[in-house]
Parts: C-alpha cells; structure tokens; sequence
C-alpha cells in the first residue's frame, strides 16, 4: 500500500482545519459550562478551582518539602529556593516504592506509610527537627475547597485504598505524622500535576499561565479570571483551573470525529464512555490505536499479506514508545522493521512505510487536537485581557509531549518540583501580605481613634470661637456675618463671581419667588493666567473687572448696575457681609498687595479704575457658605456647608453668644471653619503616618492644612503614591521595581482612586490603568493598588466624618437637644464622583453622632447660586429694592 492509499484508507482520523477549529469551539463551550454554576453539575468538562491564586515572580525564597504521588513513582523531595538576584533552585530526591498491598490496603497504611518515608527522608538530611512548609502533589481527580484541602474524588492509576474517597487527604496525612510524633511539618498546598507543570515552569518564566500534561493521560489547566469563576466567592484576581479536559467529548460533542478505533478503544477500556478525549490523545492509547488499525488493515489484506499474529492481536502489545521510535527520522524504518518482526510478523518493505505512515497519523491527531483545545484556552486568557495579542507560555509535562519528535518544546524538571513551588509563591504571598499589612495598619483608624479626632476637633472649634484663644487657634471659625438661610420670598437678579476653585466665573443669576420659585442661572468661564495670578493685586483685579465687563457685555446688560456676590474662596477676616480681609492666599495664587486687604475694596476700586460700570458687592462668601446657601434655598434643614474637592473647609450655623468675635448674643452666625487646618498645632500628629509627612514635606505650604491634607483631592493619589513607593522599595509590589513613572510626583491623580474603587471595572481594567501610567503590573499587584486607594479613600472619609460629627453634636449641645435632625449641604468632585466616599463618611458620622440624624445633599453649583442667594437675602432683609433685567 502507498502512502496515499493509507491516507485515503484512515481519512476520518485526519482532520482539516475546519474542523480543528469547530473543535476548539466546542471546547471554549465546554469551558464555560464548566465555569457556571448551573451549567457546571451536567458539564462533561469540569473546570475545577485549585485554590492556587498566583504564580511564582521570582522572588520566591526558602526551604521547602515536597511528595509526589499519583505519577509513576512515589518521591519525596527537598527544594530549596532562594532569591539572591540568581533565581536559583537546589533539589534533592529519593523515590520510594509503594508495595502492591498498600496501594489497594486501607487508606490509613498508606498515609502511615507515605509519612514513614518523609520521615526517613528528613532524617537522611538531617532536617527532622526542622518544621518544614511542604507542597502535595497528589495527582487524582479532587475536590478541592481550599490550598491544602483536597477531597479525593475517586481513585485512579491502580491504587484503591480504602476509606479515602470522599475524605480530605491533607488531614489524612497530617494525623499519620502527628501518630508518629517524631517530625513535624507544615503542608501548605496540594496541587495536580499540570498545577505543579505551571508552576514549575512560572517560575523561570514569568508570562506561563498555563500547564499541560501529555503523558500516560493528558489534562490542562490555566489562570483564569477569579469573576468567571462561580464555583469559588471573590471577583477579585484570578485563579488557576484544573480543566480535567480528559473528560472533553464525555457528553457525545466529539462523536463525530471518532473513529472505530476510538469506539474500540473505549469499549475494552477500565473506564468505558469516559475521559473520551484523552482516549485520542494521550500515551496509553496511542500505541493501542495503531494496533487497532494494522489488524484491521491486515484482516483485511491489506497489510502483510493479510498474516496476523498472536502478539498483533493481543490488547498493549504495541506500545506508545514504539510509536516516537518508528517516527524518528532516520532510522524510523529500520525500527519499524525490528518492532514488526518482533510482533512476529513478517514485514515488508511497503508494509513498513506503512506501518510509519500510520503512526504518523494517530500522533498528528493527537497533537492537532491538543492544538485545538490549546487555542480555545490561550484565546480565552486573550479575551480575559483584552489584549490584542497574547505573550504567554504553556508550561508543559508528559513522557508523550517530551519523548515524541515531532513535537516541540521544552519541559523544565519534575513536576513535583511544582508542588515546592507553590508551596513556596503561597509563603510568598502571605509573608508578603502581612508586611503590607503592617504598613497599612497605620491608615486604618479605629472607632475609639475617631472618636478621638471628633473630640479633638471639637476643642480646637471653642479655641476658634473663644476670644481670648481666638489669635492663637488654628482652626480659626471665621464670622461671615451671613445670620440667615434663604426662606424662598427671596426675588431679583444678582451677579455673582465665583474665585478660587478650579475655574474663574462671572454668573447671572435671577431668583423667583411665588409661583414662579426657582433659580436660573447664565455664566461664563475665565481664564486666569499664570502670570496674573501671581502677579500684582491691581493686575488680577483688572482683570477680574474685564471678565465681568465682557459678560455684561456678553448678556447685554451693559450699565444695568445689579448687586454682587462675590464667591472667594480663600481664608478671610470679616468684619461685615460686604467686607473680607485676605488672610493668605492658598491654592496656586500669589497676587501681590492682596494680603491684610479687603477684598472687597481692592474689587471696588478696580471697578472705578475702568469708569465703565458700577456695582454694589453686597457680599463676599466663601464656598462652604455658598454651597449651605443653594441647599438651604431647597432644605430648611441644612444649617451646614461641606466641600471635599482640591481641598476641604465646612461651615455652619452657631449662636451668636459663642461666636466671640463678633458683639451680639442674639440669633446665629455662619462660621467659616477654615478646617483644612485642624491639626496644624500638632493635635493629630498620632495619627499622621510617614506618608502624611512626605506629601506635606514637599507640599507648597509645608506644616500647614494637615487635615486637609489628609482629606481632599490634591492629596489622596500624591499619599497613594507614596506608598505605592514604599511597599516597592520593600519588595511587596511591582516585584521591587521602582520606575521613574512611580518616582514621579503628581502622577497618581485623585480621579484614579474614584476609576480604580469603581465597582463595575475589573481588575483587568485596574491594570490597564496602571499600564496607562506607565506602571507594568501584574494582575496581583493591581489587586494591591486597589486595595492601597481603598485604604486612603476610606481614612480620608472617615476623618472628614469624624469632623463633621464635631459639628453636627455641636450645634445639637447649643440648641439643648436629645436629638437633631440636620441637613448638610456637600459641593465638591472628590465627593461628588468618588464611588465610595459619601458612604463611608455618611457612616461615621452616624457612628460618632448618634443622636442627630443627619441628610447630606449635593449642591449644584454651590459657589454660583450661594452667592447670589446670599445677596439676595442680604437685599431682603436690607430692603434693597430688588431689580430685574430683561424680559419680566
Ligand atoms: P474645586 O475644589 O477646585 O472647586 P472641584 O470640587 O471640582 O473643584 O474639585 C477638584 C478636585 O477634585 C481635583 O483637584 C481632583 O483632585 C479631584 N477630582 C477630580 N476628578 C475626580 C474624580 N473622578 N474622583 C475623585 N476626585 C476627583
Ligand atoms: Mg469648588
């Protein structure tokens, strides 16, 4: 026979690529059945979790034990790993034989025994005094509930011990060995083989996700995203899948690409109907398959001279390795001969190339389906990244892969190698995990330490207040002789400028009253330009006055004289509603001339420097006021303003009789607390951590704003930052590596706390925010950074609760209550867009104020409005007659 007739004789085992690829279709199918958690009791594929969340990075370091049973030979092995910048692994190894009896004995002997040669091991080197970590790779179908949980399924590979089906073999193996009370160990991990050919292999190469066997069975398994996992709670991470793809085509989706080979194959199996994939592919049956195939061919004539003998007809008498020997190039026909003729036939020279043709055939089935399934895995791991194309690296083990000379690819070690391996990325991980804890300890504050900082803020509110301490407080509770909240008879148009936040603005802003209630607003941004910023005070107002003649302009309002309210949000003295004296600038300004004056007036005049207009500025606010204003325009409620944005400052209403400064005992007061700088005296330097310091060294007004600093968002991500550099310097992230990105200050902006929290991303999405900030890293260390941001994110609404809860209690003492119920209106975009903030301080001010109840609103446009507001108010109680522009 030619080579062409056997080709046509076995067409159905040689598979085109089309259906290649349907395979490895229906093979991603099976996957996700075996994923899901309703789908997964019927899935043929199961899909089984390992426990083992991480591969090595090659920092591993350590002494470590390992057992491999399940392969050919029962071993026990010491590894050790150590990590002097060399990535060096040191193994030594002893096989011990397990005796037939105890292989099919009671499951107690077994473990006694398999704990007897551990023993003897340890007492050969010397190290039984030594509590040893140790890795099990115990190579049978498991259910696996924890790293060193593992329930055996059932057995397999000749062993039948009893009474260990249905147990857990790591607490089987601990009791045998505390019996004996002469070592002791410590079982880390239990891992199946292909687990154990990953590791291996992750650890010289840090991009291997996968791990395949192909050996006398074949199986896979891979890292997979922890949020498709059903069977396992978390979304966080990945976690590796034990496939057990031997089982692919179990529920018939293969019964179209097997042969009667495969059908007679299983048929004389010890398993019929099951592992139906790896009956086509793996070692012990690939030989079987080839017999299977030349009596047929001879019964049939075609094959030498239609002869069979006894040795041909009997079931393994050709065996797998005669499959790679006949393959092998050049003396591949020379060795079918001999094989042949030991079979006690009498071959040909035609029946010979045969004979290699046909082996060529069942091996390239093999490989291709291998293939096949390989791809549907590596191109869900590509899906699971996003990535446009995968680098990975498939660790890979088995006499058949490695023996077989058409197929490529390197194995690196035992796989019992890999159990030490895992054992060792698990002490890793956790010696890792509780150094970062250490440091992270600090930024978690307890209730008792909350309480504290309200109590503490508390006293610095009276220093503020009180005339005598007034000089010297540092949270200063500045008068803003604003005494009453809107109660809606309000009416007008109002001009407002809104300085000091991230945009300048000049609004129109017209108030209704009656049926008409409500609030409409027109306003145009400005820009303000470095260089007047920080130049002369004339300059920036100047300036000021052109933006407010170009809106007038603008809106076509050109010499309608209309009050103003002037928004400035920066630390000021007030001796009177329409009089503000600037007491430092902060935030990026620098005009000369400004500071020790009045605002006001520096505006006025600038106004009557240009001759153009005239307007009456009613009211110079700060933000917090403003945005109490707009809220208490909605709310009669809300007595306090609150802004968590670049920096941080509340207000609220106090009586009249604490606030000092100002003469009169009768009704309240707005107070611009000007809390950013609580802790300024040194009161909260307990809590301050290394990483507070840092950020405040290199700060624009170092020592000052501490509170602030803690809070708001010019800081968080420069604070994450921070520590992100430390735990890398330390060796717990980014596998130490320091990149000039992470050195560089101001990378990490706050907006990336709120992306990073943010439920619905990913940690897939996490990294490929880092990577946007050209930080590497790998999945494991966005974990970290997420949890890094959550962290920072949480003490920085914790603490601005603990403040507020001073605030609130406070206003509930003055007033007498058992109990308050008070609004808080918040403006700012930290609060406003970061996913977790406003829930995080909600509750701790419920925690630390108990007896008020507390409503937080959100602002619109807190600066705008309230400013307006505030005029309007001033202008109804000052009985300014009120004036209104355009149509009415
Ligand atoms: P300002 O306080 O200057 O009036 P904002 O209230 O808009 O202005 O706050 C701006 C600050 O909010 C920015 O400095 C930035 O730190 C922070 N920020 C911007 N975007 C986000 C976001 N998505 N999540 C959290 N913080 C943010
Ligand atoms: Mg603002």
């Amino acid at each position: 026979m030619s080579t062409f007739q056997i080709d046509k004789y076995l067409y159905h085992m040689r598979l085109s690529e089309e259906t290649l690829q349907e395979v490895s279709q229906r093979f991603r199918k099976e996957m996700e059945k075996g994923l899901g958690a309703d789908t997964n009791p019927t899935a043929s594929v199961k899909m089984l979790p390992t426990f083992v969340r991480s591969t090595p990075d090659g920092t591993e370091d350590g002494d470590f034990l390992a057992l491999d049973l399940g392969g050919t030979n029962f071993r026990v092995l010491r590894v050790k790993v150590s990590d002097n910048g060399l990535q060096k692994v040191e193994m030594e190894n002893q096989i011990y034989a397990i005796p037939e009896e105890l292989m099919r004995g009671s499951g107690v002997q077994l473990f006694d025994h398999i704990a007897e040669c551990l023993a003897n091991f340890m007492e050969k080197l010397k190290i039984k005094d030594k509590k040893l970590p140790l890795g099990f790779t115990f190579s049978f179908p498991c259910h696996q509930t924890k790293l060193d949980e593992s329930i055996l399924v059932t057995w397999t590979k000749g062993f039948k011990c009893s009474s260990v089906e249905g147990k857990d073999v790591v607490s089987m193996l601990r009791k045998s060995i505390k019996k004996r009370g002469d070592f002791d160990i410590d079982i880390v991990a239990v891992v199946n083989d292909t687990v154990g050919t990953m590791m291996t292999c992750g650890y010289d190469d840090h991009n291997c996700e996968v791990g395949l066997i192909v050996g006398t069975g074949t199986n896979a398994c891979y890292m997979e995203e922890m949020r498709h996992i059903d069977l396992v709670e978390g979304d966080e991470g990945r976690m590796c899948i034990n496939m057990e793809w031997g089982a692919f085509g179990d529920d018939g989706v293969l019964n179209d690409i097997r042969t009667e080979f495969d059908q007679e194959i299983d048929m004389g199996s010890l398993n019929p109907g099951k592992q139906l994939f790896e009956k086509m592919i793996s070692g012990m049956y690939m030989g079987e398959l080839v017999r299977l195939i030349l009596v047929k061919m001879a019964k049939e004539g075609l094959l030498f001279g239609g002869n069979l003998t006894p040795d041909l007809l009997t079931t393994g008498h050709f065996e797998t390795r005669y499959v790679s020997a006949i393959e092998k190039e050049k003396e591949g026909l020379q060795k079918a001969h001999e094989i042949l003729t030991k079979l006690g036939l009498e071959p040909s020279h035609e029946d010979c190339v045969a004979t290699l043709r046909i082996c060529q055939i069942v091996s390239t089935r093999s490989a291709n389906l291998c293939g096949a399934t390989l791809a549907a895995v590596l191109r869900r791991i590509k899906e699971n990244k996003g990535v446009e194309r995968l680098r990975s690296t498939v660790g890979v083990d088995g006499s058949v892969y490695k023996k077989h000379p058409q197929k490529l690819g390197t194995s690196r070690g035992p796989i019992a190698r890999g159990a030490a391996m895992v054992t060792a990325v698990a002490y890793r991980l956790a010696a890792q995990h509780k150094a970062r804890q250490k440091i992270l300890e600090a930024l978690k504050l307890s209730h008792e330490q909350l309480l504290e900082v309200k109590q503490r803020m508390r006293i610095e509110m009276e220093n503020g207040l009180g005339k005598e301490t007034h000089a010297e407080a540092t949270v200063k509770m500045l008068p803003t002789y604003v005494c009453s909240t809107p109660d809606g008879t309000e009416k007008g148009d109002f001009l407002a400028l809104d300085l000091g936040g991230t945009n300048f603005r000049v609004l129109l802003v017209r108030v209704r009253n009656g049926m008409r209630r409500g609030v409409e607003m027109h306003n145009k941004i400005y820009s303000i330009p470095v260089e007047i910023m920080q130049g002369t005070g004339e300059e920036l107002f100047d300036h000021i006055v052109h933006c407010i003649s170009d809106f007038l302009e603008y809106m076509g309002m050109k010499g309608v004289s209309l009050p103003l309210g002037f928004t400035f949000s920066f630390p000021c003295q007030q001796t009177n509603l329409d009089e503000g004296i600037l007491l430092k600038w902060t935030k990026g300004f620098k005009a000369t001339g400004c500071e020790g004056e009045d605002v006001v007036n520096l505006l006025k005049e600038a106004i009557h420097r240009r001759e153009e207009f005239d307007l009456d500025v009613v009211a110079v606010v700060n933000d917090t006021v403003g945005t109490m204003m707009t809220c208490g325009y909605e709310d009669p409620y809300c007595e306090v303003g609150l802004i968590v944005g670049t920096g941080s400052n509340a207000c609220y209403m106090e009586e009249m009789r604490n606030v000092e400064l100002v003469e009169g005992e009768e009704g309240r007061m707005c107070v611009n607390m000007e809390w950013g700088a609580f802790g300024d005296s040194g009161c909260l330097d307990d809590i301050r951590t290394e990483f507070d310091l840092a950020v405040d060294e290199l700060s624009l007004n170092p020592g000052k704003q501490r509170f602030e600093k803690m809070i708001s968002g010019m800081y968080l991500g420069e604070i994450v930052r921070n520590i992100l550099m430390d735990f890398t310097k330390r060796g717990l992230l980014f596998r130490g590596r320091i990149s000039e990105r992470l050195k560089t200050r101001g990378i990490f902006e706050t907006k990336f706390l709120s992306q990073i929290e943010s439920d619905c991303l990913a940690l897939l999405q996490v990294r490929s925010i880092l990577q946007h900030l050209g930080l590497e890293s790998t999945c494991d260390d966005s974990i970290i950074v997420k949890e890094v941001c959550a962290v920072v994110a949480r003490r920085a609404a914790q603490l601005c609760g603990a403040g507020m809860a001073a605030v609130v209690d406070k206003i509930r003492e003055n007033r007498g209550l058992d109990f308050l119920k008070v609004t808080v209106g918040v403006d700012g975009t930290l609060y406003k867009l970061h996913p977790h903030f406003s829930t995080i301080m909600h509750e701790t001010v419920k925690q630390l104020s108990p007896k008020c109840e507390v409503t937080f609103l959100q602002s619109e446009d807190g600066s705008g409005k309230g400013a307006a507001l505030i005029t309007a108010v001033a202008c109804r109680i000052r009985e300014i007659p009120s004036i209104s522009v355009g149509e009415q």
